[in-house]
């Protein structure tokens, strides 16, 4: 007989272990997309942030930074072959930051038509595997509006990826109104995943080397979050969906303090800003925001986000290719929950979340 906690933590496909594994934070890159980052690079007006980041991807010649900038690039072979061999069945695949945020307008339209295009692709050509978001042009929004719409309703994409700010601009502005209530009303997420601070922002970090994924991803993120909530963004739009990985950018453990200063700004008229609101900041958290383990394969932090935000808003993503750890599947099955809480955390909250509807292959060894 096998030994059933060998069969628990083995990273096979298909169900065995009880649960389909789902990730739904997986990076692609067309390359179309990065051609012109490289066209970017090559500019003396260059965004320090997008040179720190995209310079490290494209021009390293270490190891990882190369097998990454492969990987993002390819929907086939070998990104299946590196899902099977982590246990994921199916990936939720999105445009990889900065995506369009750092294009010009034109070109932003072009290269989100084409990733929609190709994510769409691969989504029929491997229907159990893939599922996707859709990537817009944010500077033009009535096209965005367009896009999104054309990707949802007629490419079958299950959400909107928005790669945080756009040119050091926020979703709180009303520019991005017409998008934010485009999702709204077609009911898909806003993945909104980070990338390095815009200029304004990111000296300090930059000569410490803190601007990217190891720390100022998840300041800039997070308060990019704060600001739809501080500015009633989530009071306009009630039922906007909100995804946020890396598990929550750390705003979870900053939930008490924030609606305690919140409500003291509020009460003090300190600041223009800090109106009054429907709900205080962590009621948004258990209302409009999920919240995935991207990045994050740390049981305490995962459990703490479960206890304060609910345990049905917390799911499971990878961060491929930047985070591809076979391990860290194996540290997150080993979770202490229940077979059916597993069941929600890898699959079937992810499922609701982004509507997803692919097909399954049969489950479960011979005797079920
Ligand atoms: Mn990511």
């Amino acid at each position: 007989m096998t030994d059933q906690m060998t069969v628990e933590k083995d990273l096979t496909t298909g169900g065995r272990v009880g649960y389909l594994r789902i990730a739904v934070e997986e990076a692609y890159a067309p390359p179309e997309l990065v051609r012109s980052f490289r066209d970017l690079l090559d500019r003396p007006d260059v965004d320090p942030g997008f040179e720190s980041l995209m310079g490290f991807y494209l021009r390293s010649d270490a190891e990882r930074p190369r097998a990454v900038q492969r990987k993002l690039q390819d929907l086939g072979d070998e990104r299946l072959a590196d899902m099977d061999s982590a246990g994921i069945d199916h990936a939720v695949v999105s445009l990889t930051a900065p995506g369009t945020q750092v294009l010009d307008v034109a070109r932003a339209r072009e290269i989100a038509t084409v990733a929609n295009d190709r994510i769409a692709d691969a989504c029929l050509w491997h229907p159990g595997r893939f599922s996707g978001l859709a990537a817009v042009g944010f500077e033009d929004a009535s096209s965005a509006v367009v896009e999104l719409e054309r990707a949802v309703t007629q490419l079958g994409l299950k959400g909107l990826i928005c790669n945080s700010h756009v040119k050091g601009h926020y979703l709180d502005e009303p520019q991005f109104y017409p998008i934010l209530e485009a999702a709204e009303a077609l009911g898909v997420p806003i993945y909104l995943h980070p990338q390095t601070p815009p200029a304004q922002m990111i000296g300090p970090m930059l000569d410490a080397g803190l601007d990217g994924a190891i720390f100022g991803f998840g300041v800039e993120t997070g308060m990019h979050v704060l600001r739809l909530i501080v500015a009633g963004v989530l009071d306009r739009f009630p039922r906007l969906k909100l995804v946020v990985g890396h598990l929550g950018e750390a705003l979870p453990y900053w939930l008490y303090r924030l609606d305690w200063m919140h409500a003291a700004q509020v009460r003090a008229a300190r600041y223009e800003s800090s109106k009054p609101l429907e709900l205080t900041p962590s009621e948004y958290f258990r209302r409009n925001i999920w919240i995935t383990t991207s990045g994050m394969a740390w049981p305490p932090a995962i459990m703490f986000c479960r206890e304060v935000v609910g345990a049905d808003r917390v799911l499971y993503a990878m961060d491929y290719p930047y985070q591809f750890v076979a391990d860290e599947v194996r540290i997150q099955d080993d979770l202490p929950m229940s077979r059916d809480e597993l069941r929600a955390f890898y699959e079937t909250t992810a499922v609701e979340l982004f509507n997803l509807d692919f097909p399954r292959l049969a489950q479960g060894g011979g005797d079920g």
